[in-house]
């Protein structure tokens, strides 16, 4: 037995031990090096031990860790203000993890709906849609497997298939309780769905024609990984509430929930709070991050090297009998197959390649925003061994 059996078992029999990383690689126990197609789950977008990341964690560190939000924070003032110059939002929740920072959402979405007098406000959320894994942001998912045993689920959510305005329309005919919208602008744990074009821009419309917050979930989508700081910016939008995480802390935890408008008044004084939320060592990563995304221009190159992965995925995939489809936005890459394909995150590991499987037969490419051009190459050359020796196997 080793000392993993002290651990709930949430994530089943874990393959590797990593200890060290640097930029997009990764270094096990025995000291195998493995090119990280992965970033910890679009986490470390500035790649691993960022030197600058390290030093902004360790001055914060030996000044001062946490002082509770009962005390001002000129941190956290600084991040809220970067964010909202980034994002053209005007105030900002900050929490410890994108189910935090969509619980956030969820509750300004209901305290938006009581002021308008709905008893029971709603707010709708997508089929395949991945929200968290609190009650409320389990219940806003759309899967199945994420809520089965979890009942009684929350109340307050109605579900519509992704990408498809007209059953919004429809929604909005016979649900008179919507008071807002929650949607990934790309969904990732759902497979790394696009949505059709003109989508973000009818959601917008649709929002204002009903009254209702569009409220983004830029989880995993925001911090430069599709190309633009957040992936909205791109539609020529701007939602009501935007949630972050991930990427925003490089590794160290944060979340946050941006707000405009009418959303941005609701909380007051005793209405939501965090114990650890925007701490000053989150808010020190998080604007090392921000500075160096801007500094080292990588949301365009996301852009760039995604763009290239993915034409050159289709010059060495595409045509493969079991390739359905590759797509992708910036460096959020899927590449969906006609079968399951859980075991090609062996196949490719034992390649030197770290990739996800989710949605069952979609392999999720989510690598740091600092890969090298060689580092790009060689991850299409390890993907395209690994995935044509797991279709023939
Ligand atoms: C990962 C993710 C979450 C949950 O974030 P946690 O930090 O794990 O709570 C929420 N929404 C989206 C879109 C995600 O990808």
């Amino acid at each position: 037995m080793t000392m993993g059996a002290f651990l709930m078992d949430t994530y089943g029999e874990r393959p590797l031990t990593l200890v060290r990383g640097q930029g997009a690689r990764l270094y096990d126990e025995a000291g195998r090096e493995y090119l990280d197609a992965l970033s910890g789950i679009a986490v470390c977008g500035l790649g691993h031990a960022h030197p600058e990341i390290a030093q902004a964690i360790c001055e914060q560190a030996s000044q001062l860790l946490h002082c509770s939000n009962l005390y001002r924070n000129p941190l956290q003032e600084e991040l809220a203000a970067r964010l909202c110059a980034l994002t053209g939002l005007e105030r900002a929740f900050f929490a410890n993890s994108g189910a935090e920072a969509n619980e956030a959402a969820l509750k300004l979405a209901r305290l938006f709906g009581h002021r308008r007098g709905v008893k029971t406000p709603t707010v709708v959320v997508m089929e395949h849609a991945f929200h968290g894994r609190t009650l409320a942001t389990l219940t806003a998912t759309g899967n199945r497997k994420v809520q089965a045993g979890f009942e009684p689920l929350v109340a307050g959510f109605a579900r519509a298939p992704f990408g498809d305005l007209e059953a919004l329309e429809r929604i909005a005919e016979n649900n008179r309780n919507v008071v807002a919208v929650l949607v990934e602008p790309i969904q990732g744990e759902g497979g790394v769905r696009i949505p059709p074009p003109g989508y973000m821009a009818g959601l917008r419309a649709l929002c204002d024609r009903q009254g209702w917050l569009l409220m983004l979930d830029e989880v995993q989508t925001g911090n430069g990984r599709t190309g633009s700081y957040y992936h909205y910016q791109q539609h020529g939008i701007l939602p009501d509430v935007m949630t972050t995480a991930k990427g925003l802390g490089n590794g160290f935890p944060i979340g946050a929930c941006l707000a405009r408008g009418e959303a941005a008044e609701l909380f007051k004084p005793g209405s939501h709070g965090s114990t650890f939320g925007g701490n000053p060592a989150a808010c020190a990563a998080a604007l090392a991050v921000l500075r160096i995304l801007e500094r080292d221009d990588l949301c365009r190159r996301a852009g760039r090297l995604g763009e290239r992965l993915v034409a050159e995925l289709r010059t060495h995939l595409g045509d493969l009998p079991g390739v359905v489809e590759i797509r992708g936005s910036g460096l959020m890459i899927g590449i969906e197959l006609d079968r399951p394909c859980a075991a090609l995150v062996a196949e490719a590991a034992a390649r030197g390649l770290l990739v996800n499987v989710t949605a069952e037969r979609v392999i999720r490419l989510l690598p740091p925003l600092v890969l090298s051009e060689e580092e790009c190459a060689r991850l299409v050359e390890r993907l395209t061994a690994a995935v044509r020796a797991f279709l023939t196997a």
